[in-house]
């Protein structure tokens, strides 16, 4: 039981965007729990320290967001230590770097199950219980610029993203009269070991130095810097707060300038 006012979810904080994201709502004041794959256990851990460590309240746990079972206990455990959910961040994500002619039907269900299904159960089961509370909400999700424009190697990842952020639009309409809103975030190129594993694949296809694919994409950023997850976390906390009560199916942008919706 806390005493914080209002709580949050986020899955796949063990590192990058999601850490960052868990580390601000509790630094917001939101009583937070965590959530990563078991593989994860450690990393989550440190980001339950990193929080614990700055004052924030914090719950860790393991699951897989595309398996509807752990989502549901990962809800259902939330509300009963906290008493209540007021915002879920989606955020778990993967992405397999993979030339579109060697994107195996195995790859396409795996990104689809983790990146579309993962928002899907995350949604619903925290619609379910925001519905029950009366109190309205805050879903959350990543998106991506992948998931407005195409990008090569990514035909899986931008396929999975794409569908995101029609799905959020459509639960936007269904649950506005609930008074719960739907947002996507969408971050460009964010220093996080996501990128790494991009950058590591293509710099190795193409035998070029490491690094390179990732500095390829500097030049096309206005601001002049790649985002750092504390950039994306500001304006997960924004669309967490209570502030951003008339904002809904949308998906902002967070890129330094590089796609202009
Ligand atoms: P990351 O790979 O650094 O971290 C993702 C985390 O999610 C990891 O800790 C991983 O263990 C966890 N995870 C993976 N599958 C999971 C599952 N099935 N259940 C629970 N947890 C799972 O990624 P990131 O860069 O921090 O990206 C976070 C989100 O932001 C993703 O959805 C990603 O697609 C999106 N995004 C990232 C960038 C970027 O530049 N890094 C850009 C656009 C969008």
């Amino acid at each position: 039981m806390t005493n914080a006012k209002r709580t949050a979810i986020i899955t796949g904080a063990g590192q990058g965007i999601g850490r960052g994201i868990a580390l601000r709502l509790a630094k917001d004041g939101l009583a937070v729990t965590i959530n990563d794959l078991v593989r994860a256990q450690d990393a989550i851990e440190k980001t339950a320290e990193m929080i614990e460590k700055a004052g924030g309240t914090c719950r860790v746990t393991t699951g897989d967001v595309s398996r509807q079972a752990d989502v549901d206990a990962l809800v259902a455990g939330h509300v009963e230590a906290y008493r209540g959910l007021d915002v879920m961040v989606a955020n778990a994500g993967i992405a397999e770097t993979v030339h579109f002619m060697e994107t195996t039907p195995e790859i396409l269900d795996k990104t689809l199950a983790v990146n579309v299904k993962g928002v899907f159960n995350c949604y619903r089961a925290a619609a379910a219980q925001m519905i029950k509370q009366g109190q309205g909400g805050r879903l959350i999700a990543a998106g991506s610029v992948s998931a407005h424009k195409g990008g090569e190697w990514q035909s899986a990842y931008v396929a999975s993203k794409f569908a995101v952020r029609g799905l959020n639009q459509t639960v936007a309409l269904e649950l506005a009269k609930y008074g719960i809103t739907a947002n996507i975030y969408s971050p460009g190129v964010v220093e996080t070991p996501m990128w790494d594993s991009i950058d590591d694949v293509v710099t190795t296809f193409e035998n070029k130095p490491k690094g390179s694919q990732f500095a390829k994409m500097l030049p096309n950023i206005a601001l002049g810097r790649y985002a750092k997850p504390e950039d994306v976390a500001a304006v997960v906390s924004f669309l967490a707060s209570e502030d951003s009560a008339y904002v809904t199916g949308q998906s902002i942008v967070v890129d330094g300038g590089i796609y202009f919706v």
